[in-house]
């Protein structure tokens, strides 16, 4: 029996765990040195003022909404082909979400859906207080013209950025937020780099920082300059508003770091392996993933289009074939809108039917660091079988 090959897996060397070692025989496991150079290596990578490590993207998605002040008034956009968290974030701010649906070629949201969308808001007085445009697969959006709309339209923007930390856009980092006002990554074992779990949030603004910092631990400060009245002494804090435990160990931190001094080379791999798959797959009844020129992506996902009308057999069949012989394939995304919890609110099946045609005939097939040459052509020769 040959090994399972799975869609995607972390890769943990010597030196990931000779740093992490070393934390377990200091005096910090969490609050220590560990958090801040994680932080400044992501910041100094990606060319942004400030970033803040937390225990996921889930809870990174959470502060940012919070520190731009999403309320029970306001309105989240996202995209529909996500994971849930991009739109959940909205939900636990007491705020109302709706989506964008999506370019068919970059499978990210659609520019002239949002242009459409977003005039007719204005009309209707209900623009978005946020857009959260997620950069899929490591790709990323259009930020260029997003950040000219929330100009036009007053909107704030928070990238989610959890597949595509290593990517770039016109030649920037993702992350140096220059199109945007916030952006995310996560460090969850499937994405590019791993903390086990983890997240950062990342900012050029001040005031979005401060409270950001706030946010991950309870809403306290021991910064006198910004209490109510005196400090009572050197024990003294205050809490100012209601924030949480949101905090990373610096046992996490510092697999961080030390997995930061790989991303170029986990990227540069992941390129190489997406472009090998470009050539062998590149007759088969089937599309591959479309790049915009001014993206350069991290590669986190290669998703499919199976062309159905040119095959036998039907997209679930290719899928459980293929998990049937060993090859550890999946699908990003069930579009969140047709998800139970959301259809309780108001969603539909039809809302947002590019995503959902999308889904009928997406699958994402084996892609990570440590795919061997020789398991990449298991996955294609099986792929083929499965085809003809
Ligand atoms: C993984 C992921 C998240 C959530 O990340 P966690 O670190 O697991 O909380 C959010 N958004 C997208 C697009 C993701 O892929």
């Amino acid at each position: 029996m040959t090994s399972y090959i799975p869609y995607g897996r972390q890769d943990i060397n010597q030196q990931d765990i000779d740093a992490v070692v070393e934390v377990l025989h200091s005096e910090w496991l969490t609050q220590g040195r560990a958090i801040d150079l994680f932080e400044q290596a992501v910041a100094d990578y990606c060319g942004v003022k400030y970033a803040i490590a937390v225990s996921s993207a889930t809870a990174a998605l959470h502060i940012a909404c919070l520190s731009i002040g999403l309320g029970r008034q306001d309105y989240l956009w996202t995209s529909p082909n996500t994971f849930v968290a991009s739109a959940n974030c909205g939900l636990y701010c007491g705020a109302k979400i709706d989506f964008v649906d999506i370019d068919p070629d970059t499978y990210n949201l659609s520019i002239d859906e949002l242009t459409h969308k977003l005039h007719r808001a204005d009309q209707q007085g209900c623009l978005p207080k946020v857009l959260v445009p997620v950069q899929f697969a490591g790709q990323s959006c259009e930020m260029d013209k997003i950040a000219a709309l929330s100009q036009k339209y007053g909107f704030q923007v928070i990238e989610d950025a959890s597949h595509a930390i290593g990517g770039r856009y016109q030649g920037k980092a993702i992350g140096c937020c220059e199109f945007s006002d916030l952006a995310v990554f996560s460090f969850h074992p499937v994405k590019i780099i791993t903390t086990g779990e983890g997240g950062m949030v990342l900012t050029n603004r001040q005031d979005l920082y401060e409270k950001l910092i706030r946010l991950r631990s309870h809403g306290i400060t021991r910064n006198s300059d910004l209490m109510q009245g005196e400090s009572h002494g050197a024990w003294y804090y205050q809490q100012l508003e209601l924030g949480f435990n949101y905090r990373m160990t610096d046992i996490q931190a510092a697999l961080g770091i030390s997995q930061m001094n790989r991303l170029d080379e986990f990227i540069a791999k992941r390129q190489f392996l997406a472009q090998r798959y470009n050539h062998l797959l590149k007759d088969f009844p089937i599309t591959l993933p479309y790049q915009h020129p001014d993206t350069e992506s991290s590669w986190h996902l290669y998703v499919i289009c199976l062309h159905l009308d040119k095959i036998s057999k039907s997209h679930r069949q290719v899928f459980e074939g293929l998990r049937q012989v060993g090859i550890g394939v999946n699908l990003h995304y069930i579009p969140v809108h047709t998800q139970p919890y959301y259809q309780n609110i108001g969603f539909k099946w039809g809302d947002f039917p590019k995503s959902e045609t999308y889904y009928d005939s997406a699958i994402s097939i084996p892609l990570y660091y440590g795919l061997s040459k020789e398991n990449q052509n298991r996955v294609v020769d099986n792929l083929r079988k499965i085809l003809t």
